[in-house]
């Protein structure tokens, strides 16, 4: 091993969210000796990266690591944000991991016989790496945002915490995945006018026939869609989130109940000139796409419960109200005006790899990787959209990506030692 003298370990896994203690789970079931570093505390993202009144999309039911599953009394439930941090913090000392929290790794580069990283406490090297610092690191921005007038405030989720924090007036969310339509409608809520400008997104019902619908993706097999059966890969890494809220009360958050609460929906934010925003029109085509999505979805649910015999477990097939068109919709919106006060960008969260020296990260960002395996010998990913599997990204999926990208990191290091 070449480099300033290092300490040495085995395996080195960075970030302690969920993905990275679920790698240190299936590292310490093989002894293979590892350390968990992370620049923050477990589950950093969580304490700081989350507004307040955030609760999971998923069910409780599917708070599931290795070794830890949910086994509180309300399973149809939805944590909110001090919960989840508590059941990650839980399975840290379930598992035992060997985290060194503040520790930021500042760069990892390779050597003769694995990488080494530079550290704010040191060097450390060690034979396999596991990338796991996460897929949200930053939002990611339109660099449009340069053009809006300096009399506008503007968020993104890292800074939105309530509304209470927002000027009073107007308000544009731009973005109309699970984040925009959270937003628009807390905001909407606190009695500030909401414009939510809307491009491709994913309409899905909080229920259907009676069932929780990650409950149908769940078992109609969609989450367990793997990475190289899909016909469309870079596609399906793209989607946008679902249009979904974890509340109580178990409501649908699409663009219906979001028009019914006072939200202006506008079409997709494509300039910003002389201190006007301007959008594209085609609303209607653009709800059309999602409703016709959603609805062949739906299909596919009562397809499987038809031909698996499982129709007795739900209530009969329903199909919901097309996505209302607006009888009008403005192309403009005067941000120099006072109209708008705020911004929030809800156009997308993207992974942050500044610190990372290995020539393994493409044109757009995106780690080059094959199912977690990182093209380069002995690195490794996990918690990267559709990574292994559709359900890769949440907590529910990590278990078996994290099983299958140990295995591979276990035969790696045992031909080599
Ligand atoms: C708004 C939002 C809502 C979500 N809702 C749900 C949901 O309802 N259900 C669900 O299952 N999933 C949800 N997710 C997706 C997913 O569960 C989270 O993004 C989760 O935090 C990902 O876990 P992770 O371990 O991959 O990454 P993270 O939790 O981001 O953990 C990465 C860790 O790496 C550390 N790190 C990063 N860089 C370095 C470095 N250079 N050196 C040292 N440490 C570093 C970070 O501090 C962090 O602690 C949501 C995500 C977001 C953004």
């Amino acid at each position: 091993m070449s480099g300033k003298a290092a300490e040495q370990f085995t395996a080195v896994v960075i970030g302690a969210g969920h993905a990275g203690l679920a790698a240190s789970y299936f590292l310490s079931q093989r002894s293979i000796d590892h350390v968990v570093l992370e620049r923050g505390e477990v589950a950093n993202s969580w304490r700081r990266e989350r507004w307040d009144s955030l609760r999971l999309l998923t069910p409780n039911w599917q708070s599931r690591l290795p070794g830890l599953r949910y086994e509180g009394a309300d399973p149809d439930g939805y944590m909110t944000v001090p919960e989840v941090t508590e059941f990650i913090e839980r399975f840290a000392k379930v598992c035992g991991a060997p985290v060194r929290a503040g520790v930021n790794v500042t760069s990892v580069r390779p050597v003769d016989d694995g990488y080494q990283m530079t550290t704010d406490r040191g060097e450390i090297a060690a034979r396999a790496v596991v990338i796991a610092t996460g897929a949200c690191n930053q939002p990611a921005l339109p660099p449009l945002r340069d053009a809006v007038p300096a009399s506008v405030q503007q968020l993104t989720p890292f800074d939105y915490r309530d509304p209470a924090r927002l000027p009073d007036g107007g308000v544009l969310v731009v973005g109309a995945s699970a984040t925009g339509v959270q937003l628009a409608a807390e905001i909407a809520r606190s009695g500030r006018p909401v414009t939510l400008s809307v491009g491709e997104h994913t309409r899905l019902p909080r229920t259907y026939r009676g069932r929780d619908v990650l409950w149908w993706m769940d078992a109609a097999g969609v989450w367990d869609q793997r990475y190289d059966e899909l016909d469309d890969l870079t596609r399906a890494r793209r989607l946008p989130s679902p249009q979904l809220v974890g509340t109580p009360e178990r409501t649908t958050l699409d663009l219906n109940a979001l028009d019914s609460i006072g939200v202006g929906l506008i079409g997709r934010l494509a300039a910003i000139r002389d201190g006007r925003a301007l959008f594209s029109g085609g609303l209607r085509n653009v709800f059309a796409l999602a409703d016709l999505k959603m609805n062949r979805l739906l299909g596919t649910f009562d397809e499987w419960a038809r031909t698996n015999g499982r129709d007795g477990e739900a209530d009969a097939p329903e199909r919901f109200e097309a996505t209302r068109v607006p009888a009008s919709t403005r192309l403009q919106l005067d941000l120099g005006g006072g109209e708008i006060r705020a911004i929030v960008w809800a156009t997308g969260f993207r992974p942050d790899y500044e610190w990372l020296d290995v020539p393994v990260v493409d044109q757009k960002g995106h780690l080059r990787h094959e199912g977690g395996v990182v093209d380069s010998p002995g690195l490794y990913a996990l918690g990267l959209p559709v990574l292994r599997r559709r359900k890769s990204t949440f907590i529910y999926g990590i278990e078996d990506d994290a099983r299958d990208v140990i295995d591979h990191l276990a035969r790696y290091v045992a031909v080599r030692m």
